[in-house]
């Protein structure tokens, strides 16, 4: 019965947002999407992956909520389940463009536009059963991160041969932890996981091994006190041999989360099991961080990934066509090796775009001009060198407050106001995640970024002082970043 509701809700849903967007979108992005139940008003949908969540919430959460409140009403709420995929080719055969592939952790439930209660939903990996001894674990790898598929460069040379290394000799060797950081879209968890499938491959189920983000770890511990099941959950890392925490970053500010996670880690250490970190900066650059955790993280070996050079990009836009069955003529790598310089996610963007394009255009020849055309946007786009800290400083300088006050977590109104203007503004002019704002705004995590969103967009809707001062704000930090 509520099936059929959501089936019925849903359809309603489609057809609005086919209106919406261009149908190439909504045939990648939305058919996809399977209907579940209709309950108190929360329409729950089942998407294919964490990064499909992601994506549907960075690019489309206006038109859904918009489309939920018009199907629903006003008290219409949206809840994602995310599927848990056990092969991982399972979507990809039915979709026209392939898609970056990303990890896929456990299934777990999201709801927008707030986290009231946090409910993970089916935990994949149930906690060790007392008495028994180790249990098979899923590994959580994306099959797709292999060695074999990352490119080789000065950039990335010392981790790649680090990881290398491990991968031959988990747990014995001097790189524990091994520390990898860099920005976003620099191969990090591609990196962090080939060691993992390479463990698997050679050892096979000699050694769990099991890959999370440090956010799925702390949704875990807390799920697990909330059931009194803290020392169930403590016991079951202990048993893993090689562990991968992505973005560890994200344990900033967590206490609790911090707590467990340095006992686990001494844990595992004295144990001679392996421990593979990645984060988006060093670890004495992480805030809210106990310092003890981070002389840990610096036992082993800690280094960065750059940004490959021009020669690098090419190799790995060649392999990357390569992988996707296509031929682009040399010119086309040139154009995109020589104006794609800040990701490597943004690399491969580039050629999905082309690839997105032709197809649906039915364009059988992608030529250097139609690259140039197709490109455009993006290439504006990458340009552009505006961060998170350049908003908060001009927002701050234009109130005339210290920039430190929007980065603590003082409520007095005129900081918070700041604070919600600072956020709205770099969601709108950088293309970090809703959680890396929240992390840069003290920790804060990403439904208190939507509220504050959402509570600029309401001002501005009714209030042309504050249209003013947005504009105003928003040209100084153009003007600033030519
Ligand atoms: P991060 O975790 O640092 O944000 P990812 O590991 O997700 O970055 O990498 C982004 C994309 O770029 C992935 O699709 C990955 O396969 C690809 N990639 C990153 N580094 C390389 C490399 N050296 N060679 C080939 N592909 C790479
Ligand atoms: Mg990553």
């Amino acid at each position: 019965m509520s099936e059929d509701l959501a089936q019925v809700t849903w359809q309603k849903c489609l057809q609005i947002i086919k209106d919406n967007i261009n149908y190439q979108k909504f045939k990648s992005w939305f058919e996809p999407i399977k209907p579940v139940k209709l309950e108190n008003n929360i329409l729950t949908i089942q998407v294919p992956s964490q990064f499909w969540y992601e994506w549907l919430e960075e690019h489309y959460y206006n038109m859904l909520r918009s489309t939920i409140a018009k199907v629903i009403g006003p008290e219409g709420k949206l809840q994602y389940s995310v599927v848990l995929e056990k092969s991982d080719d399972s979507y990809e055969q039915n979709r026209s463009v392939r898609l970056p592939q990303r990890p896929v952790p456990p299934q777990r439930e999201y709801s927008i536009p707030t986290y009231p209660d946090y409910n993970p939903g089916q935990i994949q990996n149930p906690f060790v059963i007392p008495g028994l001894q180790k249990r098979r674990v899923d590994s959580n790898l994306n099959s797709n991160y292999v060695f074999e598929r990352f490119i080789e460069g000065d950039c990335n040379r010392l981790a790649r041969s680090a990881a290398i290394a491990i991968a031959e000799n988990p747990g014995k060797n001097s790189f524990n932890p091994l520390f990898i950081y860099g920005g976003v879209g620099l191969g990090k968890t591609h990196l962090t996981q080939s060691i993992g499938n390479k463990i698997k491959q050679d050892f096979g189920d000699e050694k769990s091994i099991l890959y999370l983000s440090s956010e799925t770890f702390t949704n875990d511990f807390v799920h697990a006190i909330r059931n009194n099941r803290a020392s169930e959950f403590s016991m079951f890392y202990r048993t893993i041999d090689v562990l991968i925490v992505d973005d560890i970053q994200f344990i900033s500010g967590k206490e609790k989360t911090q707590e467990e996670f340095f006992h686990i880690f001494n844990t595992l250490h004295q144990d001679g099991k392996q421990i593979i970190l990645s984060s988006d900066r060093a670890p004495k650059d992480i805030p809210d961080i106990e310092e003890r955790l981070i002389s840990r993280f610096n036992w082993g070996l800690t280094t960065d990934l750059q940004m490959p050079d021009y020669e690098t990009r090419y190799a790995i836009l060649e392999h990357k066509a390569a992988d996707n069955g296509i031929e682009f003529d040399h010119e086309i790598f040139e154009f995109i090796a020589h104006n794609f310089k800040s990701s490597i996610r943004d690399l491969e963007g580039a050629i999905i775009k082309l690839l997105a394009t032709s197809s649906l255009q039915n364009i059988d020849v992608i030529d250097l001009p139609m690259a140039k055309r197709v490109l455009k946007d993006m290439i504006k786009e990458n340009k552009a060198h505006i961060n998170i800290d350049t908003i908060q400083n001009h927002v701050c300088d234009y109130f005339g407050i210290d920039t430190n006050k929007v980065r603590e977590k003082t409520r007095k109104q005129e900081i918070v106001e700041a604070r919600q203007i600072a956020m709205y503004l770099s969601k709108k002019m950088t293309k970090s995640s809703l959680k890396s704002i929240g992390l840069q705004f003290g920790g804060r995590d990403h439904s208190t970024v939507i509220h504050a969103i959402t509570t600029v967009e309401e001002r501005l809707k009714d209030s042309s002082k504050h249209q003013r001062i947005i504009k105003d704000i928003q040209h100084k930090i153009e003007l600033a970043s030519l």
